[in-house]
């Protein structure tokens, strides 16, 4: 008999593939066939990253590809022309691509688990009455609740119906949820008005997205945000989703990973390296990035910073950077960053607050520095430091810049205090429990996993 066949449709971001792709090889390991639709332009992207080639040919997650109706060399970090050329064409690409392996032997798909932003894509599962329909959502609960409650923000006129905000003020939709400042609202943080206006919509339809699926799963714990789960208890967690095996060749990264660093941090002592690394598409000014540079110097602690290519190529690091830091510290263009969280020297994470990497770093009890720079991160870093109290956020001087002094004072007094690593080692061993025989994640993706086969 031919293995039930899931069809796994990721938005086109890094931090959206990472963790549907760990979803669809958990999901292989269990016993199903997965073909993963990436857009030409992220299936490149991949497939150059990759450095065991066999990945493409053997692996049970099959990559494939569809346009994304933009040409080759067209720009994709705003966020308006891609989600305006993606509804435009990848619904259309989508359905062909089903009706293409439909037909083939043993092919027939019969559950698609999609992103939960891609609404598009959950419309063609409707469209072409697939029975088994799965939304993904990657990012924390409460994002996905912040979103629900557009329209009690809307009513008690904190934001207007086209998501501009009216009134600056803090936002906790309940205890134990993250504290917002409105300004800081996902959609209200990221571009010009236009972008938010754009952006808003677009988080909007996502509620709605929610209403086409039979489960509506999200890469977290109960543990971790009991709050969240309560209010919205459509919203099931399956996470921690994290690699089993990342060592280099990680089908999902979107550059190719330089897994020497991991040699690197062995000749480090235990707990003694700061790990910086900002995601995948945060950006940094000269001053910004020379300010960091600096303290990392003057942290006068090893260090390990991931530069990406497109962050430093017109910024230079300050004069003579490379040869005072010498072996202390080492940048790398994209590390293995699961394997560098999981490293025993490793004391602290500098971190964006991505989702993903808000959970590597729990995943692996490591205590957080936070800058976070838009979208979600905010919410991210408020769970961080106010709720589970497991990392330190940073100041901003009068002309909007975090200096090399609060930088070294915040990495100071976060090492310096052991109840952070000993929180953080808690909450490693709760998001851990929960992914072990019995535990609650555990449980639910059994269940689904049993749903999916039915
Ligand atoms: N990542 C990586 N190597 C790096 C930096 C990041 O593999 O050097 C991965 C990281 O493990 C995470 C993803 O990239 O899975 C970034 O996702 P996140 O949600 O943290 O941030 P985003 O890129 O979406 O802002």
């Amino acid at each position: 008999m031919s293995k039930p066949h899931i069809i796994a449709i990721p938005f086109p971001a890094q931090g959206h593939v990472m963790p549907l792709m760990e979803f669809s090889q958990c999901l292989a390991r269990h016993g199903f066939k997965v073909t993963f639709v990436n857009t030409e332009h992220i299936h490149k992207q991949i497939v150059n990253a990759i450095s065991d080639e066999s990945y493409i040919r053997h692996d049970h997650v099959h990559l494939v590809s569809i346009p994304d109706g933009l040409e080759s060399q067209e720009e994709r970090n705003g966020p308006r022309l891609l989600s305006e050329a993606i509804q435009a064409v990848m619904h259309q690409n989508l359905e062909d691509l089903i009706e293409k392996l439909n037909k083939e032997e043993g092919a027939k798909i019969t559950c698609l688990i999609a992103d939960e932003s891609c609404g598009w894509a959950l419309e063609v599962a409707q469209k072409l009455k697939i029975a088994r329909v799965v939304a993904f959502w990657p990012a924390a609960a409460a994002t996905l609740v912040l979103n629900f409650c557009i329209p009690k923000l809307i009513h008690e006129g904190i934001i207007e119906y086209d998501g501009t905000v009216l009134k600056s003020q803090m936002v906790q939709l309940a205890p134990k949820m993250p504290m917002i400042k409105s300004t800081n609202f996902v959609w209200a943080c990221t571009g010009n008005s236009s972008t938010q206006k754009i952006l808003f919509q677009f988080m909007e339809r996502t509620t709605k997205n929610a209403k086409l699926v039979d489960w509506l799963v999200c890469n977290s714990t109960y543990e971790m945000e009991p709050t969240a789960f309560a209010l919205e208890p459509q919203i099931l967690p399956i996470g921690p989703l994290l690699a089993s095996s990342r060592l280099g060749n990680s089908a999902g990264s979107l550059w190719p990973t330089d897994s020497t660093c991991l040699n690197w941090l062995d000749k480090k002592p235990p707990c003694s390296v700061i790990y910086v690394a900002f995601g995948s598409t945060t950006v940094f000014n000269q001053t910004q990035f020379q300010e960091l540079a600096l303290a990392l110097e003057l942290s006068n602690r090893p260090f390990l910073w991931v530069v990406r290519p497109d962050t430093s190529d017109n910024i230079p690091y300050p004069e003579g950077y490379h040869d005072r830091v010498g072996s202390n510290g080492l940048m790398v263009s994209w590390a293995p960053q699961q394997n560098v969280l999981a490293h025993p020297s490793i004391a602290c994470f500098l971190s964006h607050c991505g989702w993903n990497s808000t959970m590597e770093g729990v995943s692996n009890g490591v205590p957080f520095l936070c800058w976070p720079y838009f979208a979600d991160q905010f919410i991210n870093e408020s769970y961080i430091c106010d709720v589970w109290e497991v990392g330190l956020g940073f100041d901003k001087n009068e002309s909007g810049i975090i200096t090399q002094g609060e930088i070294k004072n915040k990495i100071e007094h976060l090492l310096g205090d052991k109840d952070f690593k000993a929180r953080a080692s808690k909450l490693k061993e709760m998001a851990m429990t929960t992914v072990k025989e019995g535990g609650q994640s555990n449980k639910i993706l059994k269940n689904l996993i049993e749903w999916i086969k039915s």
